[in-house]
């Protein structure tokens, strides 16, 4: 369609380094010299014409970027995403680029690696149209020796997110960061060039770090050179979790697929207090579940005296447990070096925290409790004595709950006690 239109078009980037690696493509990037939202539109437009469905486009038009998403009948699905080639300059260290219009060398030029930087011509038109691989900066033999490469020497001060994508792409690939490389990531640290950049571009690259196959090693390979402590200084404190998760992975004692991102986000959080946990919290600007799970995972190593006096008593175990995020206590249960504790957090989140009374809150109104907060206080002793194996059965419940009842009409019943 670009060729149509006689703009050049280009597949550049992560396709172009993952089919010269011999790895299976996900996404496809796609550099135009022109217009890309426009080519975007035309292309979503065919695409919804033929049998894709619910395609979507999300064009930025600042950075002249777009994305084109769908549903295919005939496959899952895909994602397109496609860039103006541009030039970009940095006014201020760590903050978005100014970018303007270029030629497909420009946008080479301007990317984090060499061996990001490499573009595959796609139409009749523009440079290297005779159909060969576009390298003007050396990828290809980057790519063959295994070296993670900035393209200048400023590349971290103009971009400190880069400091996390080098980790990323050495420890997914096993390549080394070359010396140069190296002592500008070391320098870009030790200035505190990380401090210009918000948040929320940190939490993005975090999270991809998190979503790799095996994201404890480039977390460790951050920790070592410094990066996460430039993040914040409470995640450079403390190395422990990591460690830990790294052990256990290696001992085969945790399949690998359960290091996940969660298991990677306690981790981090772990060793911390309640207030340095919010400060990177805050930093990282961390919401909803994320945030959840980093809270309760300080809370559940604070707590675990309380779990360990507990781990007998199932009712009281899943008081303590109840609503913390499920994916932190499992988290923990792998993390812990309490056997103890583990055991309990392990026996919680695959079978305590699933146990019901088999009578319901009808049922009791059925034998007569008025409407009211009784019915939740007979329902949660139900619960327990349930836990505690202390009923077994729909009849020894009925019978508990006659019994509760007629206490409760000579006097309320206390809170949490057991049978
Ligand atoms: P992945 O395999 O992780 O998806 P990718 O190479 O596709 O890797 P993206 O983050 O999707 O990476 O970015 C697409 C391309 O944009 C990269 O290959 C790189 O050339 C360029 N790029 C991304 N982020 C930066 C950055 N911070 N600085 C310079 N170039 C970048």
């Amino acid at each position: 369609m670009a060729g149509e239109s006689g703009l050049a078009v280009y597949l550049v980037g992560g396709p172009v380094r993952d089919a010269l690696l011999g790895w299976p493509l996900l996404d496809l990037d796609f550099a135009v010299e022109g217009d890309a939202p426009g080519l975007a539109r035309r292309v979503a437009e065919r695409l919804a014409g033929g049998c894709s469905r619910d395609v979507r486009v999300t064009a930025h038009a600042r950075f002249g970027t777009a994305t084109v998403a769908f549903d295919s009948c005939a496959k899952d699905g895909g994602r397109i995403d496609l860039v103006t080639a541009r030039r970009e300059s940095y006014p201020r260290p760590g903050q978005l680029p100014r970018v303007t219009p270029g030629s497909i060398g420009d946008d080479l030029a301007r990317r984090d690696f060499s061996i990001n930087a490499m573009a595959l011509p796609l139409t009749a038109t523009g440079e290297g149209a005779e159909g060969g691989l576009l390298d003007p900066l050396g990828g290809l033999d980057d790519l063959r020796a295994g070296i993670v490469r900035v393209l200048h020497p400023r590349s971290f001060v103009d971009d400190p997110t880069r400091l996390l994508r080098a980790v990323r792409y050495e420890q997914r690939f096993g390549f080394r960061i070359d010396r140069a490389t190296m002592s500008a990531m070391d320098g870009a640290v030790a200035k505190g060039c990380m401090d210009a950049v918000s948040g929320d571009r940190w939490r993005h690259e975090l999270e991809r770090i998190l979503d790799e196959a095996n994201p404890v090693a480039p977390l460790q390979r951050a920790a070592e050179l410094g990066v996460l402590a430039g993040l914040h200084p409470s995640l450079g404190k403390h190395g422990a979790g990591l460690g830990r998760l790294a052990a256990l992975a290696c001992d085969g004692e945790l399949e690998g697929e359960m290091v996940g991102p969660d298991e990677c986000l306690a981790a981090l959080f772990s060793p911390l207090s309640a207030v340095e946990g919010e400060g990177v919290i805050r930093r990282l600007r961390l919401s909803g579940r994320r945030a959840a799970l980093s809270r309760d995972t300080i809370e559940l190593r604070e707590s675990e005296p309380q779990i360990r006096a507990c781990a007998g008593k199932p009712s009281e175990l899943a008081r303590m447990l109840a609503g913390r995020e499920l994916a932190a206590v499992s988290a923990w249960a792998a993390l812990t070096a309490d056997p103890v504790v583990a055991a309990a957090l392990r026996r919680y989140a695959g079978e305590l925290r699933l146990v019901k009374p088999e009578l319901s809150g009808g049922a009791l109104l059925d034998m007569g409790v008025t409407e009211g907060p009784l019915v939740g206080e007979i329902l949660a002793r139900l619960r327990d004595a349930r836990l505690d194996g202390a009923v077994n059965s729909r009849d020894e419940e009925t019978a508990l709950a006659r019994a509760l009842l007629g206490r409760a009409r000579a006097a309320p019943i206390p809170q949490g006690g057991g049978e």
